[in-house]
């Protein structure tokens, strides 16, 4: 009869953190349109970059960006 236990449980694996977050959820590439204004171009659109498959003629969104207080819209 031979029954032997193992004398060192394999050295316990840290459980494993299943914190193992999933990607998010594919964000779609945003517009990063920069601002017309000269003064501005370091504004860029913070929508998502509009459909590649729209047809052509498709009026573009409003671009927008969003800096603390401050939201700058243009077209
Ligand atoms: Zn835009």
């Amino acid at each position: 009869m031979t029954s032997r236990t193992k004398a060192k449980a394999e050295d316990e694996a840290p459980q494993a953190s299943s914190e193992a977050q999933p990607a998010e959820a594919e964000q779609p590439p945003l517009c990063g349109k920069p601002h017309f204004l000269p003064a501005l171009v370091h504004i860029t659109c913070q929508e998502p970059a509009p459909d590649p498959d729209l047809p052509p003629g498709t009026p573009e969104h409003e671009h927008r960006h969003q800096d603390g207080d401050a939201l700058y819209v243009w077209q």
